[in-house]
């Protein structure tokens, strides 16, 4: 067969981690080619229609901030726009927008078509070309050799994919898909180590058969968000209502009559399942006392009559989806368009892999996404940016870059995988991030932007929007800082009735903003007529607002610094280290971590352990 082109990256899959990969390392100037079974499904979301919510919008604000696509598609197909814990504290709010799947799909591929460097090819990818423990290739299922610098693997759940409805099964990538299982096989004969995990998706419903008089409605919010820090309002289409509805005593008999024909029940399928999104029969089998729950009824589309009832995953026999589907609410006479199903699949313990995502055997090769052990779109979105960004740097010969916790949600879930490894699906929750305050979905540009454009993923429009709104800010703050109030003057007194207790001296406006009972809007505008972005607003109020708690926690940071900096070469001795328990130091040897912080973070060492470890670095040398 003729030579192909050769390519400095290869990603291989088009999901969500695929995509980010492909795009981030073209934008850095690498000859890129995208491989994957089927370019009609580059960018699918294989289950709910929806991108975004708590923790997962900060990745995805994340992933915008580094150049990424996920904001953008979501802005241009996004058909309800919330924020969620929009009366918390900034470090929890999120946004989260149900997408039009057509729509963001076509925003995907027309980003990925347009994107230069890159090249996309449709075929399944079948084995790798490994040499001395390098990856060298990828040779497709009709035999065609590409040869590649890097590959970054971002194969989702086809690997050995396996579905389940009831107690019959067949070999599947996702429903109406097909698995990947040359490939699974191949690398199941390289050294990584391979395990089985779980998860599904409801039956999706025909909204023409759908009763919804009486079902609560649930719009989106006004004024409507955005996504991406360079998106707005104008991009998106139409917006639609969602509904609620629940399962009730009925609904629970018919599913527990399924259970033994269940194939999680009956040990049919052995991987685990992500705990915060149980199927409908693991919620009714755990919390036999509740005789309901919340059905979030969401339109998959503008174009399509099908619906997403969101919370009723199911891997049960088909009959009994029926049955428990009909005993619902506006339900009663409904059609199911798709049956509900499991899917099991492979992936890889992710403590295998180093910060950059290359995996620690073999040199080149790249994992992200679900195969390293996570569920949701936004998780294998911030993988695939970060493997793709990191196969791009090792061919240029530079070092790799992996964001720091208290920088990024990236930066969390990174070290949660490679430190801890995974036994269940991993998804991301802001209580998973020790510096939330510092973390927040509003400042995820503030804090990686100027990194991504120095990565080169950042291009000339973001960087200029992104460093106008910065000098805004600054000035902002500082005409703030030095703009006075007297206590008793025309503006003291057009603050009274908001104000706890009168003020009594002069106040900076910045002062002023520190106190709870007052926002931007009641002060900005007390002297002079200023016209401010409301992000800029935004920014200035977050900053005076929680200036004591965002100082301390910056401390604590500097003081963590001190370990992120001190490395354990991967040769490091531990047997050689005196008064550390077998125990521990059994568990360093799996973990091996590439600092002293990671030391730290696994679960079971002490600080004096951490104490014994740097004593023995610094005699090293
Ligand atoms: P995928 O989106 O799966 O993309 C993998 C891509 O790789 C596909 O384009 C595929 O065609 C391609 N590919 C695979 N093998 C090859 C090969 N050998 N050669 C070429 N191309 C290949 N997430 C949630 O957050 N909540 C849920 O409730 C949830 N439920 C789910 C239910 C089901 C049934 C499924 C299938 C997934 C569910 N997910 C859920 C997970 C979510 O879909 C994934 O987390 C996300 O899509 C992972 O992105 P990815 O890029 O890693 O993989």
């Amino acid at each position: 067969m003729q030579a192909q082109k050769r390519y400095q990256v290869i990603v291989i899959g088009g999901g969500h981690a695929g995509t980010e990969a492909c795009l981030a390392a073209a934008r850095m100037g690498c000859s890129t080619l995208l491989l994957s079974h089927n370019i009609e499904t580059l960018g699918q979301m294989s289950c709910n229609p929806a991108i975004g919510g708590i923790g997962k919008s900060h990745l995805v604000k994340e992933i915008d901030a580094l150049g990424g696509a996920m904001a953008k598609a979501t802005d241009l197909a996004g058909i309800q726009f919330r924020i969620l814990n929009a009366r918390k504290g900034p470090a929890v709010r999120a946004t989260r927008a149900q997408a039009d799947r057509v729509l963001y799909k076509a925003a995907i591929r027309e980003i990925l078509e347009n994107q230069e460097n890159l090249d996309i090819f449709q075929q399944a990818a079948e084995d790798l070309i490994v040499e001395n423990d390098k990856v060298i290739g990828v040779i497709t299922q009709m035999g065609v050799r590409f040869y590649a610098d890097t590959v970054v693997l971002t194969a989702g759940t086809f690997l050995g994919g396996k579905i389940h409805i009831g107690l019959e099964n067949y070999s599947g990538g996702r429903a109406g898909d097909p698995p990947s299982i040359g490939l699974a096989n191949r690398l199941r004969e390289l050294p990584l180590t391979v395990d089985r995990l779980k998860t599904g998706t409801p039956p999706r419903i025909d909204a023409r058969s759908v009763n919804f008089d009486g079902l609560e409605e649930q719009w989106g919010d006004t004024p409507l968000p955005v996504m991406s820090y360079l998106g707005n309002v104008d991009q998106h289409p139409e917006q639609i209502c969602c509904w609620i509805t629940h399962t009730n005593a009925q609904t629970h008999d018919i599913i527990r009559e399924g259970f033994e024909r269940s194939p999680m029940f009956t040990g049919v399928i052995e991987g685990v399942g992500p705990r915060y999104c149980p199927s409908i029969e693991d919620k009714i089998n755990r919390f036999a006392d509740k005789d309901s729950h919340q059905i979030f009824i969401e339109p998959e589309g503008l174009t399509t009559h099908e619906l997403y009832p969101n919370g009723i995953s199911t891997s049960l026999p088909f009959d009994i989806q029926q049955r428990a589907v009909h005993s619902i609410k506006g339900f009663e006479n409904a059609h199911i368009m798709r049956p509900g199903y499991a899917i099991e699949y492979d992936f890889f313990d992710p403590r295998e892999l180093k910060y950059s995502m290359e995996n620690r055997y073999i040199q080149g090769l790249y994992f992200a996404g679900q195969i390293n052990g996570t569920t949701g779109y936004e998780e294998a979105a911030a993988q695939g940016l970060l493997a793709g960004a990191n196969a791009a740097l090792a061919v240029q010969g530079k070092e790799p870059w992996c964001p720091r916790r208290d920088e990024a949600y990236i930066g969390v879930m990174i070290d949660d995988l490679i430190s801890l490894g995974t036994k269940e699906p991993y998804r991301m929750f802001t209580s998973r991030a020790e510096y939330r305050l510092m973390l927040r979905e509003d400042n995820a540009d503030v804090r990686l932007t100027e990194i991504g454009r120095n990565l080169g993923l950042v291009d000339d429009e973001r960087w200029q929007v992104f460093s106008d709104k910065r000098e805004q800010v600054a000035v902002e703050h500082q005409r703030m800082k030095s703009t006075w109030i007297q206590a008793g003057s025309a503006e003291a007194k057009l603050l009274e009735p908001k104000l706890s207790a009168p003020l009594t001296r002069e106040y900076s406006l910045l002062d002023l903003l520190k106190r709870p009972e007052l926002t931007y809007q009641d002060i900005g505008c007390l002297k002079g007529n200023v016209e401010v972005e409301p992000q800029v607003a935004e920014q200035v109020e977050i900053a005076a607002k929680y200036s004591g708690y965002i100082e301390r926690q910056q401390q604590d940071i500097e003081r963590l610094r001190q370990h992120e900096n001190t490395l354990i070469p991967e040769d490091f001795d531990y047997d050689s280290v005196q008064g550390l328990s077998n125990e521990l130091t059994q568990k360093l040897k799996e973990a091996k971590p590439q600092t002293l912080a990671r030391a730290s973070r696994l679960p079971g060492i002490t600080p004096a352990a951490i104490s014994l470890l740097l004593i023995y670095l610094k005699k090293r040398g």
